[in-house]
């Protein structure tokens, strides 16, 4: 395990939200959290605030390539997060950029709405994202919604979680970690993890908290800032969700 002092760096591909409640800003913060170096690429500027999203413009391929490119040519990565990615021609360009230079497999966290109900992906792209990126990935983070969506799945409880997850799995994924914050089953925050079949229970106590945004980049990013510390994959889940956990707890005590 790579734990010593050499600092890691960890690349996230997302979006920017300027108010700093989601997107690039939280994956740094949470990047750097874990002690490694973050570097980011820009595929969508935010317009938002606490209250919801008010638009977006989006990058293109070659915004992406442009950016990624100066930052491999001279830092090797150890992992990478991708969040929010909003056309199937972004989409293809990163695919391309990870299978061309052999980039680590993401963590894929496949935002799709705001927690407002913006749509953070074009309605095209959602088929091309399954089909060219998820089979890359070493791991998707759906939440509730993202995975009814991804699955035509109804998930009421855990059994429906691990149903939605195998599904994936079949369909190309690697390893899933549906989160089940949505829930709140009996006061408990049930996460999933199926890990090419290999499936993990997380169980967190639920926390009566307002709404913390980005929770989704936090947790992703933080997977990936763990993996790329060479931690197995349910070490890096267990690690982040305590990590998550810890901030929607000092949330709900500024209340
Ligand atoms: N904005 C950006 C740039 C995001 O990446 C995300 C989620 O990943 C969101 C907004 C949605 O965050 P929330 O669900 O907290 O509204």
């Amino acid at each position: 395990m790579n734990e010593s002092n050499e600092r890691i760096t960890v690349l996230t591909i997302a979006g920017f939200d300027p108010s700093g409640g989601a997107g690039i800003i939280v994956d740094v913060n949470t990047i750097n959290s874990f002690g490694c170096r973050p570097v980011a690429a820009i595929t969508s500027l935010t317009f938002q605030n606490s209250e919801g999203v008010y638009g977006a413009t989006f990058e293109g391929a070659e915004s992406l390539r442009a950016q990624i490119l100066p930052i491999i040519q001279e830092q090797s990565l150890a992992a990478i997060k991708i969040g929010m990615l909003p056309t199937a021609e972004m989409i293809f360009e990163v695919a391309h950029l990870i299978e061309e230079r052999n980039l680590p497999a993401p963590v894929l966290d496949p935002v799709l709405r705001s927690s407002s109900g913006y749509a953070l992906i074009e309605a095209d792209a959602i088929e091309v994202l399954q089909s060219e990126l998820f089979p890359l990935a070493r791991l998707l983070t759906p939440n509730i919604p993202e995975a009814e969506a991804l699955t035509g799945l109804k998930i009421n409880d855990e059994n429906d979680m691990r149903a939605a997850a195998a599904q994936l799995c079949e369909k190309g994924a690697r390893a899933v970690l549906i989160k089940g914050g949505h829930l709140a089953l009996e006061l408990e925050a049930v996460d999933v993890l199926d890990d090419g079949g290999e499936v993990s229970v997380f169980r967190g106590a639920w926390i009566d908290a307002p709404p913390l945004r980005g929770t989704g980049c936090m947790l992703s990013s933080a997977i990936a800032a763990c993996l790329g510390k060479e931690l197995e994959l349910e070490e890096s889940v267990r690690r982040s969700k305590d990590f998550v956990t810890a901030a929607i707890r000092d949330a709900a005590k500024m209340e």
